[in-house]
């Protein structure tokens, strides 16, 4: 069967890794990658082997800096079958009328708020609507981390009520031009955060409420994250049904922080020391009747990856089986090989 081909337009911390998954599949293959300057990132993707495209006024600064473009952007478009938007929030927008006016198929990152595509995606939560959907919205690294527990537990117990508390990394690591680098941030004062509604784009019935706040950190967030199920439970219980999920891993050996685990994962040598899954801590676990709470942390440059490669194969139609798309995707990527 001939490979899906995507352009990913715009190669920034989640475009770069959203290439090199869709290259560990085997049923689909990128067309190019799309830069505005030839800065350090687009020599990276040259170094690569990525054909990059971009806006035709600056094709020559490509080809003066030594890596010449491919085409321009609307070119890298006409070649595809679809396309992933990792434009930083709000370009994506600005982009959909390029993307309509070739009848590309596209995702959207989160960024972007849901009107844009009109539908939220998360593979654990609803892989079976997006099948050959034309417009998809891949939610946030937060709100993937939500939505894979609350419909996880959902499936096995009914969830009544969430309340999550959520500790944000600042920036990501190469971002240099934002803080804070001294405070803790209220992010927003006024309550709740956006990351509840958000989850009830992805699963409306849902009662959740969030708020949150940024630390100076730049790898992982936190969450706590708190539960009221329909059915009696224990810890056990619960440990077993995260344990069904394979986009949760357990989280132990000691192991009491987020640069920990990121330590671990530079030390096992997974691909930029990515975690794409959600780090569960089993001994958090703490249930009260039908009430249980827990930590996660979630490594936020990673967390969405998956889940692109899961839109692209529903939206193409590859697998109507989410749980075998997923599968695919972990083992493409090489999910279960960490020895925590
Ligand atoms: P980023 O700034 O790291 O990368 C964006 C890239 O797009 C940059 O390379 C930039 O040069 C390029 N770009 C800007 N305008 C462009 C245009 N008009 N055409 C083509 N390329 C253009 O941003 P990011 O962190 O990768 O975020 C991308 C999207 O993913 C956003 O919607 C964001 O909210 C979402 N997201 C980010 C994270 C995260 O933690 N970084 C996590 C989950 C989702």
């Amino acid at each position: 069967m001939a490979k899906v081909k995507i352009a990913v337009n715009g190669y920034g911390t989640i475009g770069k890794r959203v290439a090199d998954a869709i290259r560990a599949q085997d049923d689909m293959e990128v067309v190019g990658v799309s830069k505005t300057k030839p800065n350090y990132e687009a020599q990276v993707a040259h170094y690569l082997g990525y054909d990059i495209y971009c806006p035709a006024e600056n094709i020559g600064a490509f080809e003066k800096a030594g890596m010449p473009a491919a085409g321009t952007i609307e070119e890298m478009l006409e070649k595809s079958d679809l396309v992933v938007d990792c434009t930083p929030g709000g370009i994506g927008e600005k982009n959909k009328p390029l993307y309509e006016k070739v009848g590309l198929k596209a995702i959207w990152q989160g960024g972007e708020s849901h009107p844009i595509a009109g539908f939220s995606f998360n593979a654990a939560s609803n892989y079976q609507q997006a099948i050959g959907r034309d417009i998809v919205r891949v939610v946030s690294c937060n709100t993937t981390g939500l939505c894979r527990v609350i419909s996880t537990i959902d499936k096995a117990l009914g969830v009544n009520k969430v309340r999550a508390s959520l500790a944000r990394r600042a920036v990501d690591p190469n971002n240099i031009k934002k803080g804070p680098v001294d405070a803790i941030v209220l992010d927003p004062v006024k309550l709740p955060s956006h990351h509840g509604p958000d989850v009830r784009s992805v699963l409306p019935h849902i009662n959740i409420t969030t708020a949150a706040l940024k630390v100076p950190t730049t790898e992982m967030h936190i969450h706590i994250v708190n539960m009221q199920v329909d059915k009696d439970c224990t810890a056990e219980d619960i440990k077993k049904i995260f344990s069904s999920e394979s986009r949760i891993r357990f989280v132990g050996n000691g192991i009491t922080a987020t640069s920990e685990i990121m330590e671990t994962t530079r030390d096992v040598k997974r691909s930029r020391s990515d975690v794409w899954e959600n780090c569960i801590w089993p001994e958090s676990i703490a249930v009260s009747d039908r009430e249980f709470t827990f930590f996660q942390a979630i490594h936020q440059e990673a967390v969405t990856i998956p889940e692109n490669i899961d839109a692209i194969r529903a939206m193409a139609e590859l697998e109507t089986d989410g749980a075998k798309s997923i599968e695919k995707t972990n083992k493409a990527l090489g999910l279960s090989n960490w020895p925590l």
